[in-house]
């Protein structure tokens, strides 16, 4: 097998973390309460081979993909006995697809439902509603004016708006409608995903679908970090007082400062916005300030405090969670997560 090159940055994925925080949240709702894993985009950007077929390992049942193409890998990925949902339904052309990798479609246009009983008659599908987020599922009406050859239906879902907000009236207003839509039939029911879990039982129904709470992400604030960044110095200099640092010399030295060069930029989802003055890139316990601007796939660090320039720097860690991250670049976990590229040795610890 070939080395690693001394200038690819390493990204530790903690697969047995991923797996704890699933246990845990689990346990938030009660045992007849089913827990699934939401995989879309390739688990949050952290690769569904490795991480759904060690979740199916462990028994976890269930999982949700984006669209029927990520069926694909997730269904090689977790064997034939789970289910696998697709959120996006069955859209044209998918039904190939969703037939010979036993996907489930969750239908989410009367539309959709129609013509999925006409191409796909007797395969099981799940049904999804709108309940007032307005981006995906039937509406209401939609919904009771479908002829009612439910049989094959095995789960029907809504998505909550605003569940990482727990005092937002709206929570309270689309478990009404949910519960308005669905209490009358026999089909296991979903609302929740990782936010949903937190809001309480009432919100559990039959099964819940976390995704980011798995991935180490608010708002599951107790979540174990799941992944470590550790990207190598490949130069270090001394810049002099009044110099600057990097593109448009934005950053300029205020006395003599140690800057270390590291091998990993904006081309590897650590997006410019992130360098704005706030974060740090850490040598074990001690913390160096990234400064000037990240450039497409280098990033630079005043090293001043360390005694000798170290191989390697972690812009994530235990200190520095992908919610900080996304907090300086002014966005959320779940973007810095599915950024990360495509250029990290990437390194799975499992059990
Ligand atoms: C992405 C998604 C989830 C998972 O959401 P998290 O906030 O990551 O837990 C659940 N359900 C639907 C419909 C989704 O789109």
């Amino acid at each position: 097998m070939a080395k690693r090159g001394m200038s690819q940055s390493i990204l530790k994925i903690d697969t047995n973390a991923i797996y704890n925080n699933w246990q845990s949240l689990d346990k938030k709702s009660a045992k007849n309460v089913e827990t699934a894993a939401v995989i879309k985009a390739d688990a949050y950007g952290l690769s569904t081979k490795n991480i759904a077929s060690y979740l199916a390992f462990k028994n976890v049942k269930t999982f949700f993909v984006a669209i029927a193409e990520e069926g694909i890998g997730a269904r090689k990925a977790v064997g034939n006995d789970a289910d696998i949902f697709v959120f996006s339904g069955q859209m044209e052309n998918d039904a190939a697809i969703i037939k010979e990798y036993n996907l489930i479609p969750l239908l989410n246009s009367a539309d959709q439902y129609h013509q999925f009983q006409i191409n796909s008659p007797n395969q099981k599908f799940g049904i999804q509603l709108d309940t007032g987020m307005n981006r995906l599922g039937m509406e209401g009406i939609e919904f009771s004016s479908l002829d009612e050859n439910m049989s094959n239906a095995c789960l029907i879902m809504s998505h909550l708006a605003c569940a990482d907000e727990p005092n937002h009236s709206q929570n309270l207003k689309q478990l009404r409608t949910f519960h308005h839509l669905t209490d009358d039939l026999k089909i296991r029911k979903s609302l929740s995903a990782t936010g949903g879990i937190l809001l309480g039982p009432e919100y559990h129904f039959d099964l819940c679908r976390p995704g980011i709470g798995l991935y180490g992400g608010l708002p599951y604030d107790t979540a174990l970090p799941v992944i470590k960044l550790s990207i190598p110095v490949i130069q270090s200099r001394t810049v002099f007082a009044g110099e600057t640092v990097g593109y448009g010399g934005q950053w300029r030295a205020k006395t003599d400062t140690r800057v270390a060069t590291i091998s990993a930029g904006y081309a590897d989802g650590l997006i410019r916005a992130i360098g704005n003055g706030q974060l740090l890139l850490y040598h074990g316990d001690v913390g160096c300030p990234l400064i000037g601007r990240v450039s497409m796939d280098l990033i630079t660090v005043d090293i001043t405090q360390l005694e000798d320039t170290p191989r390697s720097l972690d812009l994530i860690n235990k200190i520095q969670t992908v919610d900080i991250i996304a907090n300086a670049a002014n966005t959320i976990g779940y973007e810095i997560l599915t950024s990360l590229g495509a250029r990290y040795a990437r390194e799975y610890i499992k059990g």
